[in-house]
């Protein structure tokens, strides 16, 4: 064990010869198979000292070590871990997103965003003045109250409410955690502001941390093209893309999810707006889709926003087949002319291969059909280039011939 910063012992993690490379790079995981020991004796989440095996100071790291991610750097240079290390990160993080949340017309986004904003395991959404936050990997639990203030600390913020319940967390030995961390209790009901329009959002009980933030702006660039279209929005959730549409102009929106749930907030929502009813369907996409088929019905604009089909690569043949499924029947149900706006949000199905599948699918359903534009999150879901992992969603809108 050697003398760190300030002074205090620090632990080491010592790589097997050649594994340094990929640090070297500054991809920010260590896996277990990489390392060759531990020196001293890091508890859950501590900080060690990544060193290569000849020595070589590399990072700074929290210490996982029931995951097969046995570390994720915190920084390049040596330097201390503690509140203030949060408190500048997540202060660079807000700035990044300041011009976001200018004007007014949006106040709910992705403040921090993981590796990608050298913050690995921790994600913070603002939804008004609630901040959202998820602490996914040991190194992020070991520092939750420091965490909590800073982000209850940013300008503005009521309360900062926990969502540390997803699954992944069990890879980390976490146990499932939701509630208040921070500030005052949660409003009764909590509403935010996206591009102008409203939306009702379930922090307790949504996905995610309550809403697809990172859909914003292909959820604005619906609207542009809905007036006067039939549309049917697929997957719609609490009605993102659905009350975009409404608010764009669409002649008819059906909108289809299998959640009751998600579909009493999506009506929700439509009200909130002051807009006209959508069509609401309770069912399973991939039956609808078929039983849409056999009725002949037609739509000029679909959205495919499905759940991710495939974590990992491991899944990805099996998520091929769903997405070409839905897109192929989606295809079908186009008039000529007809526009579809398809998404991925699977890590595992790569940007080529999902275009290739998207290709396959309007070849048997028999059209023609055309890229007009590649989607992907807005700009509060960076991905850094040394994290390609984090890009996690795509999309395609696509026209068929005329
Ligand atoms: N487009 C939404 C987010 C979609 S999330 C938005 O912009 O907010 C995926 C949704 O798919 C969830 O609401 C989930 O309830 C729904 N879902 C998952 N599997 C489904 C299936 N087989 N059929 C219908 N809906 C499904």
């Amino acid at each position: 064990m050697g003398w760190g910063l300030g002074g205090l012992k620090m632990h080491k993690l010592i790589l097997k010869p050649g594994r340094e490379k990929s640090l070297k790079r500054r991809h920010p995981w260590i896996f277990s198979g990489a390392v060759a020991r531990v020196e001293g004796d890091p508890a859950v989440g501590d900080t060690v000292e990544v060193r290569s095996s000849a020595g070589e100071f590399l990072a700074v790291a929290a210490y996982s070590p029931h995951s097969q991610i046995r570390a994720r750097v915190w920084d390049w240079r040596e330097r201390a871990i503690d509140g203030d290390f949060f408190r500048e990160r997540i202060a660079q993080a807000l700035n990044m997103r300041s011009a976001l949340l200018e004007g007014g017309s949006t106040d709910a986004v992705r403040l921090v965003h993981g590796e990608s904003d050298g913050l690995p395991g921790i994600v913070a959404d603002r939804y008004g003045d609630t901040v959202v936050v998820q602490f996914t990997s040991a190194g992020a639990e070991r520092w939750r109250e420091d965490i909590a203030e800073a982000l209850q600390g940013l300008p503005g913020m009521g309360r900062v409410w926990e969502r540390s319940d997803a699954e992944v967390r069990e890879l980390e030995g976490l146990p499932l955690r939701s509630g208040l961390l921070h500030g005052t209790p949660l409003p009764e009901r909590l509403a935010i502001r996206e591009h102008g329009l409203e939306f009702v959002v379930d922090l307790e009980h949504g996905h995610k941390t309550g809403f697809y933030l990172d859909q914003r702006d292909n959820r604005l660039r619906l609207r542009a093209l809905a007036r006067g279209r039939d549309v049917l929005d697929c997957f719609c959730y609490s009605g993102g893309f659905t009350v975009n549409a409404l608010a764009g102009g669409a002649r008819s929106v059906t909108a289809v999810d299998s959640s009751s749930d998600a579909l009493g907030l999506a009506r929700t929502n439509a009200e909130l707006n002051r807009l006209p009813a959508a069509q609401w369907l309770e069912a399973d996409v991939f039956q609808a889709l078929r039983s849409f088929r056999d009725q002949r019905r037609d739509f000029d604009l679909i959205v495919l926003d499905p759940p991710k089909f495939a974590p990992t690569a491991a899944h990805a043949g099996k998520a091929a087949r769903a997405y070409k499924d839905i897109n192929l029947l989606a295809f079908k149900l186009l008039r000529p002319g007809g526009v579809l706006m398809t998404f991925s949000c699977s890590g595992g199905v790569a940007t080529d291969l999902f275009q290739k599948i998207v290709a396959g699918s309007a070849l048997d359903a028999g059209v023609q059909a055309q890229i007009i534009e590649r989607l992907g999150p807005g700009s509060d879901h960076p991905v850094a280039l040394n994290f390609p992992e984090g890009d996690y969603l795509k999309g395609l809108l696509c026209r068929v011939a005329g």
